[in-house]
């Protein structure tokens, strides 16, 4: 029998990503730190949320699919089906890592400082990795 794991309340599910796919998102990972980088995975489940706070209600951030960034001392590594997964609090992940559409007027180009892109909005001080 097939099992997967359903997090609970405020807890979500994460599959690590490999190295190799982080590389490809061109994120880079800054050098010289003693500190474990950030680590990469894809959200595979999402709990139903707890009551933070008033304001907030329940509504969880993420979704199943996010691809989203995590302190390596982050969550509890589990083993289900024979696969590391991740099992941390929400409020542990660092961010979700979105894809930035390239605009068509002035992607290919760098903008000078102070000038900006009528469509995009972007200007020249931008920093583009
Ligand atoms: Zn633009």
């Amino acid at each position: 029998m097939r099992q997967e794991l359903k997090p609970l309340f405020d807890r979500v599910v994460i599959k690590e990503l490999e190295p190799d796919r982080v590389r490809a998102s061109g994120l880079v990972v800054p050098g010289g730190s003693h500190e474990a980088p950030p680590q990469h995975g894809i959200v595979l489940a999402v709990g139903s949320g707890i009551d933070w706070w008033e304001s907030a209600g329940v509504k969880m951030p993420v979704r199943p699919g996010d691809h989203v960034v995590f302190p390596a001392s982050a969550g509890v590594w589990v083993e289900v089906e024979e696969e590391r997964l991740l099992v941390c609090r929400v409020t542990e992940l660092l961010g979700v890592l979105t894809a930035v559409k390239d605009c068509v007027a002035c992607a290919d180009r760098l903008l000078l400082p102070g000038e900006s892109c009528d469509v995009c909005g972007r200007t020249g001080s931008d920093v583009r990795r």
